[in-house]
């Protein structure tokens, strides 16, 4: 039989009730048998996550404040949901002996992690279900680096002689000692870890959305649900800004070959997101797959007639550029201009020494630098095999009359960027949106 890993984000476990949509869920489908917690979300707008709350406690013990009040809410959460729904699990016991750890001075990772440790013993005695402690099973390098190749023989050889675990997400160890935490939203990279030590068919990740939308839903508030994505585009929407899930925790999947599912808790039947190496089971009716941007950008502009015979030019510029530290996120060239795009807040604080250096190093022309500029991405798999798209989009732009600054296509042919003033950057993404999707 085939394994499914579920990794489950904190709005699914926010109190009891989203507990029993867990379950329910679980046990719908036999196949799936490891379960990744995060800790307790919010269960209402202004309603706190137990991971901050973890922040808070830490932060008021360190600095000699009384940080039981804060504690005091942590408590009140976990044992709600162990009282309401009848568990066996003695978590007070848990609870008083974190309290005593942290007034005795632990570290921030380690309080943090416990969000996830405390909500994986209730989920898995809620499902019956083996508890494993992955600071036994995610390993971190005395430097602070993930050890995937470690981490993936451990967690893989364990998985063997455990059938159903419920292992919490967020955490690992330095060496099976220290514990240390991803980043934030790191409960994505276990799950994908573990997914991927399992062989499983398929990893699913339960949160509050049925999927990803076509694009921000501040935006275009109609937006679609994606049905299929790629992982390469997804990589390129991601990267513009579009987020549900936690960067790093796509290449363990992708790597493996394993299909990522974003499916929603509330809305169990919604078939979700698929996010697939390659070739997908069911086309998208759209030519584009998605729509992202960012804003905050500056473009350096550097003219010079006969640019394009200047042996090393490109690569002085790049060296202005690389001598203040900032990394470059585009470069549109054109015969005698090159354009280099960077971010708008790096670029703030050595803006005249980068000028300086790029006329010392090139003798330019000219040198402007532009800010106020916003990047979208059109992406999708499918406008390589559709002529026109760009005329397309470029119309649909223009009839807006929208300027459009800047235009790259990926080399990966899996998207198209304008750049356009930030104030023209809702209406652009509408105009986008509106000419490729239709009914
Ligand atoms: N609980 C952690 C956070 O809030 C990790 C996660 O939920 O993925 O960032």
């Amino acid at each position: 039989m085939g394994k499914i890993v579920t990794k489950f984000g904190g709005s699914s476990l926010s109190d009891a009730g989203q507990f029993r949509k867990v379950r329910a869920i679980i046990e719908k489908d036999d196949r799936r048998c490891y379960v990744i917690p995060s800790a307790p979300g919010r269960r209402f707008d202004k309603d706190e996550k137990v991971t901050d709350l973890l922040y808070r406690t830490y932060r008021a013990s360190k600095s000699g404040e009384d940080f039981h009040a804060v504690f005091q809410l942590i408590r009140e959460r976990y044992m709600e949901i162990a009282q309401e729904l009848k568990l066996g699990i003695d978590i007070a016991k848990h609870l008083d002996a974190l309290e005593k750890e942290i007034e005795r001075g632990v570290t921030e990772d380690y309080v943090a992690s416990r969000g996830e440790y405390l909500n994986g013993l209730l989920l898995a005695d809620y499902l019956g279900y083996t508890f494993l402690d992955p600071k036994d099973l995610v390993f971190f390098s005395e430097d602070g680096s993930f050890d995937s190749e470690l981490t993936h023989t451990v967690m893989a050889s364990t998985l063997k002689h455990v059938d159903r675990a419920v292992i919490p997400g967020f955490y690992g160890s330095i060496a099976g000692g220290e514990v240390k935490t991803f980043s934030r939203g790191g409960s994505d990279i276990t799950g994908a870890i573990v997914a991927r030590a399992a062989y499983a068919e398929l990893y699913e990740n339960w949160t509050d959305v049925s999927g990803f939308l076509m694009t921000d839903p501040r935006i275009v508030p109609e937006a679609r649900p994606i049905r299929n994505i790629t992982y390469s585009e997804l990589r390129e929407l991601s990267y513009m800004g579009a987020g549900v899930l936690h960067e790093d925790s796509v290449f363990p999947v992708h790597r493996a070959g394993i299909p990522t599912n974003i499916r929603n808790t509330n809305e169990p039947d919604a078939r979700g997101t698929m996010i697939t190496h390659g070739a997908v089971d069911e086309e998208n009716p759209y030519v584009i797959t998605g729509i992202a941007g960012r804003l905050g950008f500056s473009v350096l502009s550097v003219e010079k007639a006969m640019m394009n015979s200047e042996v090393g030019f490109g690569r002085r510029v790049l060296q202005a550029i690389e001598e203040n530290g900032l990394s470059f996120e585009h470069m549109p060239t054109g015969i005698d201009t090159m354009c280099v795009v960077v971010s708008a807040a790096e670029l703030e604080p050595v803006k005249a020494k980068v000028v300086k250096r790029i006329m010392e190093l090139t003798s330019p022309d000219s040198l402007t630098i532009q800010d106020d500029m916003g990047i979208i991405a059109t992406v999708g798999r499918g406008m390589v095999q559709n002529p026109g798209t760009a005329a397309k989009l470029f119309t649909a732009l223009s009839r807006e009359g929208v300027n459009v600054r800047m235009l790259a296509q990926g080399s990966s042919e899996l998207s198209i960027l304008v750049g356009v003033d930030e104030a023209d950057f809702q209406r652009a993404i509408r105009a986008i949106y509106d000419e490729f999707v239709q009914d």
